[in-house]
């Protein structure tokens, strides 16, 4: 509050009287003269009880004779004055009184006119209010960061190709005539490309701790507003601040949101996020080359966004932030092990050589988790088993220890878990098993951890076959011990069923030949995938059908002729299984020897 805003006082002040004068009356009644009904007072005036009267219009007062005051009304009654003659009262005739014509008028008139004029204030005063709120939204809400803990390109690990290709724009903010003075054309926008959790923003955050520059920082989601226009209006108000203080970055988070396909979306046409999106690019092109301004962008749809974005001049450089490999898990986990007191059992390597498939933000899930189950132990340093409890978790869910299975039950489910732990042995190419429970975990009752030795970028058709029967193996082994089979391989045939299919339709291995079927369709409005369209007859159709049902089949045979051979082996593994709940390491492996192959 700046000052005080006089003509609302007044307005304030005026009201509060009238309100007052209109309840005064009311509040404070005249004082009460009781009121004789008509007749009443004709009685008494026969019975010559009436000292004297005044009449004022219709209302009529007086007194009585035992002095008692009175009022009555009497409309239109002409034989009033000559009664009251007769009987020798004493009366007065008086003029209508002031103070009814007065308040009639207010009633009437002034008050609901007054009423409508609070209304319409209030409404007024709202009105404006929310208005200079819309105004606010214009505005851009990115702030030059300023963040209490630095974070530098040391806390980021295992994507060096990404942190080089960073430094050099890093580089380039601190000393532009070096480039210049070559004729380079530094990048005006960086687009960083990645599976959620593998570090963007992280890094983005790293730049902004090493560039020593402003760094302007905003989401997509903030540009994406109710109303139209209002997203614009930000995109354009956050490059007038960001002209004011080059060189500077501006780091646009989860671009997607706004850099969708133009057109696309339901109703399609001209909407909100469209206008910003084409806000961003006039902005981008606005600015001249030699303004030091470097927009970084993140994203984990690449393949959603509008082509002009990534047109030369724009986001002119994309650079793809992979899931670590090996060494980069074993970086990420060091860097998030400082300040967690490991103990002397804790090997990161072999941890590293157990999480592929983890992204950094898993990791660091995995560190956390590990610490705090430690705290929970009331241990003073965190150890191997909670570092190996915590990969379960976080591939699986925590353990449902409260869950009552019932002995048969347990039973099902451990030749289950055997079923894929023998395969997965048995078959050279499958990924090694590492741990095999029946304690229940996350939605699944048992849970057989296979991990690959090393991070796998391709697969081999033998490989694909093999991991199909592995993932039969569960019920094979169920419909050998028991003769029947159970729900409880739904995951299993469910993931079988899509990997056979990938076989057949994405890696051609199948009969059909090296080619695609299908392709798949972007709903970019539902930002997935969910439409599949088909390039293809419904004779091939049909063919692909009986291909993926001969992959499948084969594998279920593969698995069937593979565990009979072992079944004595798998009864043994089962029954150590039904004792100890969950087989891991060593004594995995010694159960898993001399097998048949
Ligand atoms: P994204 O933005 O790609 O979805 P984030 O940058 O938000 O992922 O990552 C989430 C968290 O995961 C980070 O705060 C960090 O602790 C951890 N993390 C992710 N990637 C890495 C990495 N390469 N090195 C170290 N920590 C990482
Ligand atoms: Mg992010
Ligand atoms: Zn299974």
């Amino acid at each position: 509050m700046k000052n005080i805003n006089w003509k609302n006082v007044l307005l304030y002040i005026a009201a509060i009287l009238l309100v007052g004068s209109l309840l005064a009356p009311l509040v404070s009644p005249p004082v009460k003269i009781p009121e004789l009904s008509f007749s009443e007072f004709l009685n008494q005036l026969d019975t010559n009880n009436i000292k004297e009267v005044a009449i004022q219009g219709e209302n009529i007062s007086g007194k009585l004779k035992t002095g008692k005051e009175f009022k009555t009304r009497a409309s239109d009654y002409p034989n009033l004055v000559p009664t009251l003659r007769d009987k020798k009262v004493n009366f007065k005739i008086e003029a209508p009184s002031e103070s009814g014509w007065f308040w009639n008028l207010i009633i009437q008139v002034v008050a609901p006119l007054a009423f409508f004029a609070l209304l319409w204030w209030l409404l007024m005063r709202q009105a404006q209010s929310s208005n200079a709120q819309a105004m606010s939204f214009g505005r851009s809400r990115a702030k030059p960061v300023i963040t209490k803990q630095k974070i530098t390109f040391k806390d980021v690990a295992g994507v060096d190709e990404a942190k080089e290709e960073l430094k050099e724009i890093v580089e380039f903010l601190k000393t532009p005539e070096k480039f210049q003075a070559l004729g380079a054309r530094i990048p005006k926008g960086l687009l960083l490309v990645g599976a959620p959790g593998t570090g963007k923003t992280l890094l983005a955050r790293a730049i902004a701790g090493e560039a020593a520059v402003p760094f302007f920082s905003i989401s997509g989601s903030d540009f994406v507003e109710m109303f139209v226009g209002v997203g614009a209006g930000r995109v354009r108000s956050l490059f007038q601040e960001a002209k004011k203080q080059t060189p500077c970055i501006i780091f646009m988070d989860e671009i997607d949101a706004v850099g969708r396909h133009r057109g696309a979306g339901l109703g399609g046409g001209h909407d909100e996020r469209e206008q910003t999106l084409n806000q961003l690019l006039v902005e981008m092109d606005g600015f001249d080359p030699k303004t030091n301004i470097i927009i970084i962008a993140a994203t984990n749809r690449p393949d959603i966004l509008d082509p002009a974005l990534l047109r030369p001049g724009r986001f002119d450089r994309q650079v793809f932030l992979d899931k670590p490999d090996l060494k980069g898990r074993e970086e990420i986990l060091i860097i998030h092990s400082a300040g967690k007191p490991l103990g002397s059992d804790a090997d990161i390597k072999i941890l590293a050589r157990r999480t592929p498939g983890f992204t950094g933000a898993d990791l660091e899930n995995l560190m956390n988790e590990a610490a705090i189950l430690a705290a929970r132990a009331d241990k003073k340093e965190i150890n191997m088993i909670e570092l190996e409890e915590a990969v379960d978790r976080v591939l699986a869910g925590p353990e449902k220890k409260s869950r009552v299975i019932s002995d048969n039950e347990k039973e099902i489910v451990a030749f289950h878990e055997v079923g894929h732990a023998l395969l997965s042995k048995l078959l050279p190419k499958a990924d090694p098993v590492h741990k095999i429970s029946i304690l229940p975990r996350g939605l699944a009752l048992g849970y057989t951890l296979q991990l690959p030795l090393e991070d796998k970028h391709l697969i081999s058709k033998e490989e694909a076959l093999q991991d199909i029967c592995v993932l039969m193996g569960g019920r094979v082994a169920e419909e050998m011990i028991f003769n029947e089979a159970t729900s409880g391989a739904q995951n299993d045939l469910e993931r079988a069923t899509a990997l056979a299919k990938k076989m057949v339709c994405e890696y051609g291995m199948s009969t059909l030949g090296p080619r695609t079927f299908g392709k798949k369709e972007h709903q970019i409005f539902l930002g997935r995938d969910i439409a599949e369209m088909k390039d293809y007859s419904d004779q091939t159709a049909d063919a692909i059908d009986k291909e993926v049902q001969k992959i499948i089949e084969g594998c279920y045979n593969r698995a069937k002729t593979l565990l009979g051979q072992n079944r004595a082996k798998m009864e043994e593994i089962a029954k150590a299984l039904r004792e100890k709940e969950t087989l891991v390491g060593e004594e995995l492996e010694a159960l898993l020897k001399d097998i048949h192959v």
